[in-house]
């Protein structure tokens, strides 16, 4: 089977050869952990956990190597850390800050269904790394100290912007910020700052005397070359951070190493918008993985981030998530108890190496769960790859199980929706024993207000001729 990804630097879809098939090497930018993730920091987490589970499919769990990193040390950090914490020392502050963020974010991503990462490295444990770096690109001449910082001079690389298809001259005219007067060039970025009081500071690089701290880009050359090599596979990330961050990340590595490539696929998901509108505090529609688990099990999210292409953009709606969960309901019910098949469904695990066509292979999942009936099936059953009974509820399992979803039995997802949707089982049991006894004794309005309070409560019933069941209302 034949892997093919889109690469955004040479803006084609290749076939996937790794540089070493017994080590396939995998970088993602991870959080920086200020503040709770939100559905749009899901979305890069969740598509490069299928291509991880991909990976370990098609070249052996033990042959992959996925790195996510943690920016523990960031402005943003700072503030929040000053804001929420105003009488503790910042240090002391930021900790609190950095620790609570990751837990919750480590929890989310559990939750999500997405496997940990073969290493997640933080910026903090990792600064000596990046002095190296930085040390090196100025005496390799791309890198200059002015006023106590250390700068990328981007005019020492020629092919500079190519990731972002943007000359220099362009981004000079696109940008709209202040530059500051130590600069040579005002695209040239920063690789280490002296830091103000109290805030986080380590020795400076390059005999500077004042301490400093790191910019932001740095760290992923730094921890990327680290547990990856100075050359790796696949670098991916939100298409938001194309430009400067992945741009400045090639920049780096590149002149460091003085290789041709940093990675040779590099992987972008689009954009995200909630109801049809750009996500923001403001609008009133920032909507954080935390607040969704509440109302949502987390397969019904990680279902309904998978049903657009991950290149595409996604609108996420209520509604979405509502035929997840009805779509979920349906293909758990079709499989009940059975073990997976050993191997996934071929034309399933085609879609997947497609460039990750996830709606592609959802699909194929629906088309799974409505196998050909014996003796109806006329041009269906002819279908290839098509089974019926077990067999085909083993390989809707083993398929799905291959992205993450479906690694339930029915009954475990039967209790997990009661347990999210907050149902009292006891009390369904009492009411519906109650609107029993009332059908009995006829007194029918008394069983239709019964039967309608359950409905209020989020629980349809249904009389079949062995007694009444009930089910969570979609
Ligand atoms: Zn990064």
């Amino acid at each position: 089977m034949e892997l093919k990804l889109y690469d955004t630097l040479t803006r084609e879809k290749r076939a996937f050869k790794p540089l070493d098939p017994g080590n396939v090497r995998m970088y993602v930018c991870g959080p920086t952990v200020y503040d709770f993730a939100h559905i749009g920091n899901a979305r890069p987490v969740i598509v490069f956990d299928v291509l991880f589970r991909l990976l370990r499919h098609l070249y052996g769990a033990d042959h992959v190597t996925y790195v996510r990193n943690i920016t523990d040390v960031d402005d943003k950090i700072n503030a929040r850390a000053a804001e929420e914490y105003p009488n503790s020392p910042l240090n002391e502050a930021i900790r609190k800050v950095t620790e609570k963020t990751d837990k919750r974010f480590h929890e989310d991503v559990a939750a999500l269904g997405c496997l940990p990462p073969t290493h997640e490295p933080r910026a903090t444990e990792h600064i000596a790394e990046m002095k190296t770096l930085i040390e090196r690109l100025i005496a390799n001449g791309n890198a200059y100290v002015a006023e106590d910082n250390v700068l990328f001079s981007v005019r020492s690389m020629p092919d500079y912007g190519k990731l972002a298809k943007r000359s220099l001259d362009e981004m000079i005219a696109g940008a709209r910020v202040e530059v500051a007067p130590y600069k040579r060039d005002p695209m040239d970025f920063i690789l280490w700052k002296p830091s103000k009081s109290g805030e986080p500071a380590w020795p400076s690089p390059a005999g500077i005397k004042t301490p400093g701290r790191p910019g932001w880009h740095i760290e992923c050359s730094a921890m990327s070359w680290k547990y990856l090599g100075e050359m790796f596979d696949i670098h991916g990330g939100g298409i938001d951070l194309v430009f400067p961050h992945h741009e400045d990340e090639i920049a780096q590595s590149r002149c460091a190493f003085h290789t041709p490539v940093m990675a040779n696929y590099w992987m972008h998901n689009g954009f995200l918008q909630v109801e049809g509108a750009k996500m923001s505090k403001s609008e009133g529609n920032f909507v954080t993985i935390h607040e969704l688990l509440k109302d949502w099990p987390g397969e019904v999210i990680r279902l309904a981030m998978l049903r657009t292409h991950y290149r595409q953009p996604i609108d996420w709606t209520i509604r979405g998530l509502e035929e997840s969960a009805k779509a979920l309901d349906a293909w758990y019910a079709f499989i009940g108890e059975v073990t997976p098949a050993e191997q996934p469904d071929q034309t399933f695990l085609e879609s997947l190496c497609d460039d990750l066509n996830s709606p592609q292979a959802i699909a194929r999942l629906h088309q799974m769960a409505h196998p050909p009936v014996a003796g109806l099936a006329m041009a269906g059953a002819t279908m290839s790859g098509d089974r019926t009974g077990v067999e085909a509820q083993r390989y809707l399992k083993s398929s799905a199980m291959t992205v993450g979803l479906l690694w339930k039995t029915a009954s475990q997802h039967q209790a997990a929706s009661i347990a999210a949707a907050s149902i009292d089982t006891v009390a369904v049991e009492s009411l519906i024993a109650a609107r029993n006894a009332a059908r009995k004794e006829k007194n029918f309005s008394a069983a239709d207000r019964i039967r309608g309070d359950l409905e209020k409560m989020g629980v349809v019933l249904k009389d079949t001729k062995d007694g009444t069941t009930w089910e969570i209302a979609r």
